[in-house]
């Protein structure tokens, strides 16, 4: 019998994280069910998905920045289906696939800066690998210099360059001649490049992990002196491309910043199909292929696949016609009044911060002596957990998707997709509110569910109350756990 998808999916229905605990990654699947997201969602439109019993949710994640045009964006799809009917070549290797050709020109015609040549990836890690040996090949000088905080992706020379040790733990030795530097500080930047051994320094201008803002002038200064001191000046653009801050470059709003290269990927997919772009200068590029023997010395098999190239193609003509740019700028900005109309009745929140539809909510150690209190005993489990008090609730009692990202600082993150509406955010806005009213009451039912997360999780990974954190509130934290611990309770964090 031929392939059909259909029935394959019919007879399987429900066998969805049962297939992934068997054969994929059991952990995973644990990690979702503790906090709530382990939904079986069957279908997507723009900013909603549906999961198998018909309940709708709205998804402030967007794939980590990947939907920007909203999933399954209709002519996005018409785009991809009509170059699968057409029966058109990809993947000759030996020949000039004109989608290429085309996308590279709209790229430029976007981005400008002199950034004449275009290198297609498959995604962002792999743009920033790109990054790595164009920088030394173009320089013959050794260093990578990159942030704390940053994330650049996980292969090896990509987390060589990753500022949140959770990530480096355990994959050690990493390779030589990697420098972080300290974020948004010139002289720590300035003091590794004058070393004189700096192929280039690669920053995102946002920080993704806690969605960190450089200072205004940083990266332009930064990319004086990077030119100054004979290195190359790299952007990672991955998750901030493509209108998700509210032009189409991030750096389209921070002045006289002089790339040599930037890397886009993420929402150039229309969350459709892998892709990505590593946009560099002439003089770089023919540092690298600068022979006829060396015309394919750095490339991939799947580089300029025809679905990728239509993706990418059909992505920008949305994001013109619907002026997402635009409405990232206006909805972020709905977004960031009412959560900073919020700050002064909620003292758990410290700081918002907002690029358009990239937004981090910042939490910190409240003033008041009970929430203090109980603040501490969660930070003596666990620095994540926080966090999760907020997640947890936004997808449990008002199905809204929102992403843990702080890496040690608590922070919500949001990265939507550009489509959402005024009236998404009013029911985002009053679901945040909702949730900060019940973390604002301890003891209350919103800490009742957080201690049963911490006990299934200290259950599932024999961790305990750390102790490196003040004693009182670990010992504090033990007993509060301890009353959970006896009752032998599941967490059944959606039932
Ligand atoms: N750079 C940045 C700024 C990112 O946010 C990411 C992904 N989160 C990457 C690089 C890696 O991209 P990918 O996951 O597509 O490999």
């Amino acid at each position: 019998m031929p392939f059909d998808l259909a029935q394959l999916q019919a007879t399987h229905k429900g066998a969805a994280q049962l297939l992934h605990r068997q054969h994929v990654n059991p952990k995973w699947m644990q990690a979702l069910k503790l906090i709530g997201f382990d939904h079986e969602y069957v279908r997507a439109e723009s900013q909603y998905l549906w999961d198998d019993k018909g309940n709708r949710y709205l998804d402030m994640i967007g794939g980590y920045a990947v939907c920007n045009v909203g999933r399954n964006h209709p002519v996005i799809r018409k785009a991809l289906t009509d170059f699968l009917a057409s029966g058109a070549p990809s993947m000759v290797q030996f020949d000039a696939p004109i989608l290429a050709g085309l996308l590279a020109r709209q790229l430029k015609g976007r981005v400008g800066r002199d950034l004449d040549r275009v290198f297609f990836t498959n995604s962002g890690t792999e743009g920033i690998e790109t990054a790595i040996k164009f920088s030394r090949c173009a320089t013959g000088r050794p260093t990578m210099l990159y942030e704390t905080g940053a994330f650049h992706g996980l292969s090896t020379g990509a987390l060589a360059m990753n500022g949140c040790e959770s990530f480096r733990k355990g994959f050690e030795p990493h390779p030589d001649h990697f420098q972080s530097v300290r974020f948004n500080d010139l002289s720590s930047l300035e003091c590794e490049l004058a070393k004189g051994n700096v192929a280039g320094f690669v920053v995102e201008p946002i920080q993704g992990k806690g969605v960190n803002v450089h200072s205004y002038g940083f990266l332009a200064e930064a990319s004086s002196l990077c030119h100054r001191y004979g290195a190359l000046f790299i952007v990672d653009e991955v998750q901030t491309g493509i209108g998700r801050t509210g032009s189409f470059l991030a750096i389209d709003q921070e002045g006289a910043v002089e790339p040599d290269m930037v890397i886009l990927s993420k929402g150039l997919s229309g969350g459709y199909v892998p892709v990505g772009a590593v946009m560099t200068r002439t003089s770089v590029w023919e540092k690298v292929f600068s022979r006829l023997d060396r015309a394919i010395v750095h490339s991939s098999t799947f580089h300029m696949g025809g679905l990728a190239m239509v993706a990418g193609l059909a992505t920008l003509s949305v994001y013109e016609d619907e002026r997402l740019a635009e409405r990232a700028t206006q909805t972020g900005a709905l977004l960031r009044n009412g959560l900073e109309a919020m700050m002064p009745r909620f003292e758990f929140i410290r700081a918002i911060r907002q690029r358009g539809l990239m937004i981090g909510i910042e939490f910190a150690k409240p003033t008041s002596l009970t929430l203090r209190m109980a603040w501490r005993m969660i930070h003596a489990l666990d620095d994540n957990l926080f966090t999760q008090a907020i997640s947890i609730p936004l997808m449990q009692d008002h199905r809204i998707l929102s992403q843990v990202a702080g890496h040690g600082i608590p922070v919500l993150k949001l990265t939507p997709p550009l489509t959402i509406t005024p009236d998404d955010v009013t029911d985002f806005l009053s679901a945040f509110e909702r949730t900060m009213i019940g973390l604002h009451r301890f003891p209350g039912p919103a800490w009742d569910a957080l201690r049963r997360i911490a006990v299934n999780s200290i259950r599932s990974s024999t961790a305990s109350p750390r102790a490196n954190t003040e004693s009182d509130a670990a010992q504090a934290a033990a007993e509060w756990l301890r009353a959970d611990t006896q009752s032998n309770e599941h967490v059944e964090p959606h039932g």
